[in-house]
């Protein structure tokens, strides 16, 4: 029996028992939800809030926080029972697997328990970077907004499973509590108690084009940046697209997290046949929409406190292909598009997979390229490729079995 008034949201967010998945839920539409099942709002919320995602607590359920934090923490018995045939702390993602590569990158393999990706598997991979040697681990969060993706780039091996489902919002933070908490876990095992590995930015960049689930990634987004939970800052979140025009602008105007545009070629011809959402929104079209949302003349510390300070740049990302897209005429033509755009240039050193035709550009070419960016007057950066050996890199997430098996 669900209480009169009680707030309805889209099915999506209900579990296949119809509870309502908190964690599909940002702070004020928790807030709004507790008021509406008669309980005090804003101080309900807080109290599951920071259970379910304040620091070394990340919660699954009332009982836990019963037993981790002892009752009179926790929540009293008869919110635990009126909670539990209206809602669940549960995201809905169930950990199958753990598989380590070589270099200490991870990759935690999920299966998905309710919402359109039912049934699907789904992977979120831990990338650890250390800056100077003795340096405490810190981490990149690779995280996936959908069980395979729609849009078909040649070179992409997620790319050829075509799309299963969309994440719910709540699969997308669930990803991100689960390596905290597995992060929290081993630190603890190791006798750490404070400082917990941080997690220091985070990417969605694993499976899907996050672009094509907006409606689950921005309200993600907005909870892993809550100051009072996960606390993540907007600008170490980036957000990958390989080109949807309508779409990377609403995100610009309704986000501030950072954009990253996978470009991957400099001519119509070459990006029509290796990332075919080409076709519909060609390269004169993308630019021309990069360079209106991030001129390069743009004033960056505009003297009006108010004025919004994100968006300043965009990230082009560049996988850089044997003999597809590595010449020297290339890397001009990538100069000439982005001479009007405030971007930094990453290429991506490719990660094969059995049966692809592509081969990764030589290492010496990858720098010739980057040179010629550079002699332009560009930032470029490279970035190498982790986790290969255990199908954990870029590109490479997908096929289970395919996973597990060292290369
Ligand atoms: Fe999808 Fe990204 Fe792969 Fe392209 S590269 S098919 S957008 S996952």
């Amino acid at each position: 029996e669900r209480p009169q008034g009680e707030l309805r949201f889209p099915d999506s967010y209900y579990d296949s028992e119809g509870r309502l998945v908190v964690k599909n839920l940002t702070l004020p539409q928790l807030e709004a939800w507790c008021a509406s099942i008669g309980e005090d709002g804003p101080k309900r919320a807080l109290q599951l809030w920071r259970f379910m995602y304040y620091d070394c607590k990340w919660i699954r359920s009332l009982e836990d926080a019963a037993v981790e934090r002892g009752a009179q923490n926790g929540f009293s018995p008869a919110f635990r029972a009126k909670f539990a045939g209206l809602a669940t702390l549960d995201g809905g993602l169930l950990l199958q697997s753990i598989h380590s590569a070589a270099d200490g990158t991870r990759k935690m393999v999920f299966k998905v328990a309710h919402g359109p990706a039912a049934g699907g598997q789904v992977e979120t991979v831990l990338i650890p970077i250390t800056r100077e040697a003795g340096a405490k681990a810190r981490i990149t969060l690779c995280v996936s907004s959908q069980v395979g993706c729609d849009m078909g780039c040649q070179f992409c091996y997620t790319g050829r499973m075509g799309l299963m489902g969309n994440l719910t919002a709540g699969q997308i933070v669930e990803q991100v509590v689960a390596a905290r908490r597995l992060l929290w876990e081993e630190d603890v095992a190791a006798g750490v108690t404070k400082h917990i590995t941080p997690i220091t930015n985070l990417v969605y960049m694993g499976m899907g084009e996050p672009l094509h689930n907006l409606p689950a990634v921005l309200p993600s987004i907005e909870t892993l940046c809550q100051p009072l939970g996960l606390h993540v800052s907007y600008n170490k979140i980036t957000v990958s697209t390989v080109g949807l025009v309508p779409e990377m602008r609403q995100f610009a105007a309704e986000s501030r997290a950072v954009m990253a545009v996978s470009l991957h070629a400099t001519t119509d011809e070459v990006r029509d046949r290796i990332v075919p959402v080409n076709k519909r929104w060609p390269l004169a079209e993308l630019i021309g929409t990069m360079e209106e949302l991030f001129p390069k003349d743009k004033e960056l510390f505009p003297k009006d406190k108010a004025a919004p300070r994100h968006g300043h740049h965009v990230l082009v990302a560049y996988t850089m292909l044997r003999d597809v897209n590595d010449s020297d005429e290339d890397a001009r033509r990538l100069l000439d598009l982005v001479k009007n755009i405030r971007c930094k240039v990453n290429l991506i050193v490719y990660n094969e997979y059995p049966g692809t035709p592509f081969r990764p550009s030589t290492p010496e070419r990858v720098q010739a390229f980057r040179s010629v960016l550079i002699q332009g007057g560009h930032v470029a950066t490279v970035r190498d490729s982790r986790g290969d050996d255990q199908m954990a890199a870029c590109g490479q997430l997908g096929d289970p079995g395919l996973s597990a098996r060292p290369r």
